[in-house]
C-alpha cells in the first residue's frame, strides 16, 4: 500500500482547529470539507484521463478530460459522509456510492449494515473516504468490499491514523490484486485502550454530527 501524508502547512493549521475540543461541530464540518479538498488534490494524482482536443478561440489545443467510467467517490457511513462534499467539489462529476460500516466496540471488528453501490465496478476507480484510520479493520473491510464487484483501483482518504492501523491495513490487505494508495493529513502517536486514535480529534462522527 502506497502511503502519503499530505506535508503541508494549511493543511497541519486547519488539522490543529480539527482538533481542538473547543471547536464546535459547523466549524468541524467546515474544516473537514476544506481538509477532504486539499487531500483530494494529492489523491486523485492517478486518476485516469483520456486525451481531447478542445478548440479555443485561437486554435486546436490538445488537453485531457476525465476517462470513463466515472471514479467512483464511497464514503462509510457516518463519519465519511462529512467528507463527501469536499471530495466532489473537487471531482463534481465522480459518481457516490454508500457502504454504512459499523465496530463493535468490543472485539473492534468491522461488519457492513448498509450499501449502496453498483453491484459491477469493474475498471472503476474508488476513492473511499473515512476520516480517522484507527485499528484499520473498517477501512479494510470497505476496500475488499469494492474489490470483490470488480473495482480496479482504490484511494482511501482520512484525516489522521494511527501507526498500528496503517500496518494493519497493509498487512490485511496484503494479498490484494489491484493498487491501493492510502492519503492521510497526519499520522498520530498510537491507539488507546478504546480503539481512539492518541491524540486524535475524539469521536469522528459525534463531533460531526453531535453524540447519538
Ligand atoms: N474513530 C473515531 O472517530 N475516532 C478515533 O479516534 C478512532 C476511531
Amino acid at each position: 500500500m502506497d502511503t502519503t501524508v499530505i506535508d503541508h502547512p494549511l493543511v497541519a493549521h486547519k488539522l490543529t482547529v480539527l482538533r481542538d475540543e473547543q471547536t464546535d461541530s459547523p466549524t468541524f464540518r467546515r474544516l473537514t470539507e476544506e481538509l477532504v479538498t486539499l487531500l483530494a488534490y494529492e489523491a486523485t494524482r492517478e486518476v485516469r484521463v483520456t486525451p481531447v482536443t478542445v478548440t479555443t478561440p485561437v486554435s486546436p489545443a490538445h488537453g485531457v478530460r476525465l476517462a470513463l467510467p466515472k471514479p467512483l467517490v464511497v464514503p462509510i457511513l457516518r463519519a465519511g459522509l462529512g467528507m463527501l462534499e469536499g471530495m466532489v467539489r473537487l471531482v463534481p462529476t465522480a459518481e457516490v456510492g454508500f457502504v454504512g460500516m459499523v465496530r463493535d466496540e468490543e472485539t473492534l471488528q468491522a461488519s457492513t449494515y448498509a450499501e449502496r453501490l453498483p453491484e459491477d465496478l469493474s475498471g472503476r476507480q474508488c476513492y473511499v473516504l473515512d476520516p480517522m484510520l484507527a485499528t484499520g479493520g473498517t477501512l479494510a473491510a470497505a476496500v475488499r468490499f469494492l474489490v470483490d464487484r470488480g473495482a480496479d483501483h482504490i484511494t482511501c482518504i482520512c484525516l489522521l491514523a494511527a501507526p498500528e492501523g496503517i500496518e494493519r491495513l497493509s498487512a490485511l490487505l496484503d494479498d490484494l490484486k489491484v493498487p491501493c494508495n492510502l492519503v492521510l493529513a497526519g499520522v498520530d502517536d498510537r491507539l488507546n485502550e478504546k480503539g481512539y486514535i492518541v491524540p486524535g480529534l475524539g469521536d469522528a462522527g459525534d463531533r460531526l454530527y453531535g453524540v447519538v
